[in-house]
This record gives structure tokens, C-alpha cells and sequence, in this order.
């Protein structure tokens, strides 16, 4: 998730295009760069770190006039966040520009491909292939550069939103969008483009929002022209008037960043697992692990260390890799681990998770399961982070940049890495039938439709926000795959709403826990179609017994649990294994909706930070 900018008209490019990428920057600040036609070459200026370190560099290295030109602030998905890995990309024979949002699947073959006609990359992007691409068929196909566009991304397999130019035509800005945003603001003889309309809202309130699949021709002096990618067909513009402000735009609508990752959760799920899993051909694929796989079948036992959301990640992962590869899995807190002179062994695989990759605790872990011979693996989801670095391998979430202190996008994008972990080493093993391996993975790639439907449910959820917001203690309780769930649904409450909650296994509540409840103790319970579903059952009538408040997340068209408890929340059916990924949601936007109602600070909670990187 990167942000892209772009100038087109008869101001000065470069300060439109700084103060834009300047707001962009909740989408990822790795790297940042320009490119500005100066009326005789292209100059483009391109740095590691934020946006006020380009603007340093820029102020000594580039002449920064011109009327034309484009930006990026780049959060890395393919390639360390170094200076070279930065956007703008040019071609090899400079002549083309890109900024990329998003990434290109297939670009591995292409790159083969490209280098065997003597192209050379300098860079470790996926972007970079794409605009050597451009120039390829260009060169062939002696075509436009919107032409030339158009047949390359018909070569390619993945997610971008594009803007390129043409050193030839310093006139013309082509764009095309596929599954990431791209904006058109059209002011009075002056075009822009941009990630959303942040940048340009102060110019022009006018916009068109590119659909998936389409292409523009923004050329000055002339309407825009867009087209279908696949068939060139036109396309007519629909011009809409932004009654939206700054903020409103940053946070796309939405009233905090939280809200927004919560919603987002259906397109990075489908991120993460973009290119890795193949549902039809039976294939999942974590590059990382591939080249660790035999380690990882003959480890002893794999150790999976986190923090706090990460954590609960990981007991996920304990109960799928246990079930599915039967392989032994420990989690463990990391702050414990690093201090325990815990028992490691170089038969011994480490999974490391983070989402910022730079969690203080778990990079001490790591250090100290390598000094033990471990395999260590991150799970990470900043690209270049500490812990990706300090890791042998891994694999990233691809979640986007999460700005919300709670994690919510971080840890269902950690559920989908760690649970196409376990299906491969399952498959690996032998563990799994074929049957079941296959109906797992396209299971797996309807989970963002599921999402998507229990997304559905937040009326129904903020009516039983409304009901509970007074409480001074909650209850979570899950049995099985949904027991982490309890303990994450508890603390997004805690961090969020300052309410007292906390996590059980629904069968340990009657060792102790039990006795907190009267008709005051709101029980969230979760209660999906399961093995163990019957004993849920009684544990609510236990907890109907002593008077509690059941607020029961539940498989759609339960009647059972519907009927005992007080309020329910529906997820969609889904297999048991993979339940954690769409039960999560309705207690994500329980915790949220009690804090809005409180008045709390959702986005940066009390006393809390987000990333931790002291002990
Ligand atoms: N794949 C591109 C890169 O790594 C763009 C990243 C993104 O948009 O997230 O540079």
C-alpha cells in the first residue's frame, strides 16, 4: 500500500506533489521520491525514510521547476525500503517513469524473461519489471506509451494502481487501476492524480474515481480518456463533486483509522494471499518457507514467539499446525522466552510475529534462538523491518500500513500466513487428505467474501455496544481454534474502552472465573458450528443459570444458541479450522462501537504505542 501523486497543468509540480505525498503518508512512508519534468529531461530524486528526507535530498540534488511530474511514498512490499528500491522506476533506457501501487505477481517470470533480452534490473521491485516491460513492447510493438501500457498489464497478474510517463510526451500522464486506488482531480487546465483525493481536495473538488480494470489518457488541453484494460473499450468518464474534507479523506471516509483496517480486512486478506494460493490447482506457496520446508517437516518442535495481538496469532497457528501437520508447536510470550534460558535446539524451528517487525521482545527472542542454532522464521509485516532482517526467512502479511494502536488488520492477515503455513506442511507431510486440502484452500479464498458478510452485522453489533457500554467487566470465552479469539476479542476491549475484560476457555470458566458472574457480567461467547459446539452449549446454560448476559457470536441460521442467548452476532459458516478469521470481527467492532460510545481516543488508546520497541 503505497501512495502514489501526480501534477499536470501550469503550477509548480514539485510543491503540489510534496504537500500531497506529505498526506499520503498514512499509506506508507519506507520511501519517498519524485520525478519532475524540467522542460528539457526528466529529474528524478529518490530516498529511503519519509517524505521530509526527500525533501532535503530534493533540495540539493534536483531543480525542482516544472509543471509536470509524479510521486510516491512507498511502503515496501518486494525489495528492503532502500534508496534503490524507491519509486519512481525508470526504464533502462530512461525514458519511461513509473510509481506503482500494489504488486505484480507474476513479475518473477517476467524478469527471466526481460533479462533474457538484455534488460537489466537494478532494483529488487516488482515495479521495476513492469516499466521495462513498457518499454519492451513499446520498442516491438512501435506503439503509444498508452498502447504500450495497455499490452503490458495485459501480460501481468496482480494488483497495482500505475501513473507513467513519457520523457518524449512531457504532456500526458497514463494511468490504470486494478484492485489498488488511483483518483483523477480535474481542476481549470490542470489534471492530478493521487491514492485518494488528499492531495488535490484543496484545488478542485471534482474527481474520478478509476474502476478495477480501466485506464486512463490524461493528456492537458483535452478530456481525460479512459478505456478498459482487457478490451480497450472506451470508457465514459464519470466526474463526481467531493463534499468530503481533508481528514475525512485520509481515513477514506471512515471515522478512525481502526474502523477503516476493520473494513479493509476483505482486500488485505485477499493481499496476503495474493499469488501464494492457488485454490483450483491445488497449490499454496510461501516462498520463504519452500526453501526451509525440510527443516520445518523434521523440526522437533516448531516455537512460536509474540506479543500481545501476535500472540494470539500464534496460538491460532498452535492449533492449526497441530491438528493439520501435527507437528509440536509451544507459543510463547517473548518477553518470558528471552529471560528463561528456555531448552533450544538446532532441531528447533522459531516462528517469529510481529507486525511492525520491530517488537523489542521478540527481536531479543529471535537473537537468542539463533545463538541456539534454531531455524528462525518472522512474520512480519513491515517489509525490512528488524525482525525480517534478523530472521533466516518468513513470510510478509502484505497488510497495509496499520495505523490504529489496536491491531486488527495486522492479526487476521497473521491468521492467513500461519494458516497457509500449516495447510503446506500438512500437504507436505502427508497429514491431510487431498479432499480436505483442497476444499481448505478454496475455504480459504472465500474467507474474504465471509468477512465481507459479517462486516454486515455493525448496526446489529452497535445496538449491543449501546446496551453494554456501561459495563465495568466483560467475559470472552472460546473453546478450541476460537479460544485465542476470546483472549484477542478481551483485549481489543481492554486497550480501547479502559473496560475490564478478559479471556477463557469456556470449559475453565468454571474453575474460578465463574464466580464473577451475576446478571451485571456481560458474557461474550463464541459459539460457532464446531466439534466441540455441545459443550459451548452448556457452558452458557451454566452461565444462563447464574444470570449472565450471553452475547453470542454464532454460525448464521443457529437457533440453538440464538435461543438461549441475549443478543447474537452472525458469521457466516465456515470450516472450524478457519473460523478464527471471520468470529474475530464481530468482537473487533463490539470493542470498537463501546469505545466511540465512551468517547475514548480509539486510535491512539492511553498509554499505549504502536510498535514496542523497549522491553
Ligand atoms: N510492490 C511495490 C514495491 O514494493 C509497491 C508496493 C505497494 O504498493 O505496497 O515497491
Amino acid at each position: 500500500m503505497c501512495g502514489i501523486v501526480g501534477y499536470i497543468g501550469e503550477k509548480d509540480a514539485y510543491p503540489i506533489i510534496l504537500k500531497g505525498l506529505k498526506r499520503l503518508e498514512y499509506r506508507g512512508y519506507d520511501s519517498a521520491g519524485v520525478a519532475i519534468y524540467n522542460g528539457n529531461e526528466i529529474e528524478v530524486c529518490k530516498t529511503q525514510g519519509k517524505v521530509s528526507t526527500l525533501e532535503e535530498k530534493a533540495a540539493r540534488e534536483i531543480s525542482r521547476v516544472g509543471t509536470f511530474g509524479i510521486g510516491h511514498t512507498r511502503w515496501a512490499t518486494h525489495g528492503e525500503p532502500n534508496d534503490i528500491n524507491s519509486h519512481p522506476h525508470v526504464s533502462n533506457n530512461g525514458e519511461l517513469v513509473i510509481i506503482h501501487n500494489g504488486i505484480i505477481e507474476n513479475y518473477g517470470s517476467l524478469k527471466t524473461e526481460l533479462k533474457k533480452r538484455g534488460y537489466t534490473f537494478y532494483s529488487d521491485t516488482d515495479t521495476e519489471v513492469l516499466v521495462n516491460l513498457i518499454e519492451d513492447v513499446q520498442k516491438n510493438e512501435g506503439v503509444k506509451l498508452g498502447k504500450a501500457v495497455q499490452i503490458a498489464l495485459n501480460q501481468v497478474v496482480g494488483a497495482y494502481a500505475i501513473a507513467v510517463i513519457d520523457k518524449k510526451k512531457p504532456n500526458e500522464i497514463v494511468v490504470a487501476k486494478l484492485g489498488s486506488p488511483l483518483a483523477i482531480g480535474i481542476g481549470e487546465n490542470e489534471y492530478f492524480i493521487a491514492s485518494d483525493a488528499s492531495p488535490f481536495i484543496e484545488y478542485t473538488n471534482k474527481s474520478i474515481y478509476l474502476e478495477d480494470g480501466e485506464m486512463g489518457i490524461i493528456r492537458l488541453g483535452r478530456e481525460v480518456r479512459l478505456r478498459k484494460i482487457i478490451d480497450d473499450k472506451p470508457i465514459v468518464p464519470y466526474v463526481q463533486e467531493l463534499q468530503l474534507n481533508l481528514e475525512q479523506i485520509e481515513k477514506g471516509g471512515f471515522d478512525h483509522f481502526m474502523i477503516k483496517e476493520i473494513y479493509e480486512q476483505p482486500e488485505v486478506i485477499i493481499d496476503t494471499y495474493r499469488g501464494r494460493l492457488l485454490a483450483k490447482e491445488g497449490i499454496v506457496r510461501l516462498g520463504g518457507l519452500e526453501d526451509h520446508i525440510e527443516k520445518f517437516l523434521n523440526a522437533q518442535r516448531i516455537i512460536i514467539v509474540a506479543c500481545g495481538t501476535s500472540w494470539h496469532a500464534g496460538l491460532v497457528a498452535e492449533y492449526i499446525f497441530e491438528e493439520l501437520s501435527r507437528i509440536p508447536v509451544e507459543v510463547e510470550y517473548a518477553s518470558e522466552f528471552r529471560y528463561r534460558n528456555p531448552i533450544i535446539t538446532e532441531k528447533d524451528v522459531v516462528i517469529a510475529i510481529s507486525q511492525s517487525g520491530e517488537t523489542a521482545d521478540t527481536l531479543a527472542a529471535i537473537k537468542l534462538a539463533k545463538s541456539k542454532g534454531a531455524l528462525v522464521f518472522g512474520v512480519c509485516n513491515v517489509v525490512g523491518s528488524s525482525i525480517s532482517r534478523e530472521s533466516h526467512a518468513g513470510s510478509y502479511t502484505h497488510a497495509g500500513p496499520e495505523i490504529g494502536v489496536a491491531s486488527t488488520k495486522a492479526f487476521t492477515t497473521q491468521i492467513t500466513v500461519l494458516t497457509m503455513i500449516g495447510l503446506r506442511l500438512a500437504q507436505a507431510k502427508g497429514t491431510i487428505s487431498k479432499s480436505e486440502f483442497m476444499r481448505c484452500l478454496s475455504e480459504l479464498e472465500m474467507i474474504p467474501e465471509k468477512v465481507e458478510i459479517a462486516l454486515k452485522t455493525e448496526d446489529k453489533i452497535k445496538e449491543i455496544a449501546a446496551v453494554f457500554m456501561n459495563a465495568k467487566n466483560f467475559l470472552y470465552l472460546g473453546r478450541g481454534y476460537n479460544f485465542p479469539v476470546a483472549l484477542e476479542g478481551a483485549l481489543k476491549l481492554k486497550e480501547i474502552s479502559y473496560i475490564h475484560a478478559e479471556g477463557y476457555p469456556a470449559a475453565e470458566m468454571k474453575h474460578g472465573p465463574i464466580a464473577l458472574i451475576d446478571e451485571q457480567m456481560p458474557v461474550v461467547v463464541i459459539a460457532v458450528e464446531s466439534e466441540h459446539y455441545d459443550k459451548v452449549v452448556s457452558n452458557i446454560q451454566e452461565i444462563k443459570a447464574r444470570k449472565g448476559k450471553i452475547i453470542a457470536v454464532v454460525s448464521e441460521g443457529d437457533t440453538t444458541v440464538g435461543e438461549m442467548a441475549d443478543y447474537v452476532m452472525e458469521v457466516p459458516k465456515t470450516p472450524e479450522v478457519l473460523t478464527p478469521l471471520v468470529t474475530t470481527i464481530p468482537l473487533q467492532l463490539l470493542a470498537y462501537h463501546i469505545a466511540v460510545m465512551l468517547g475514548r481516543n480509539v486510535d491512539q488508546p492511553r498509554n499505549l504505542a504502536k510498535s514496542v520497541t523497549v522491553e
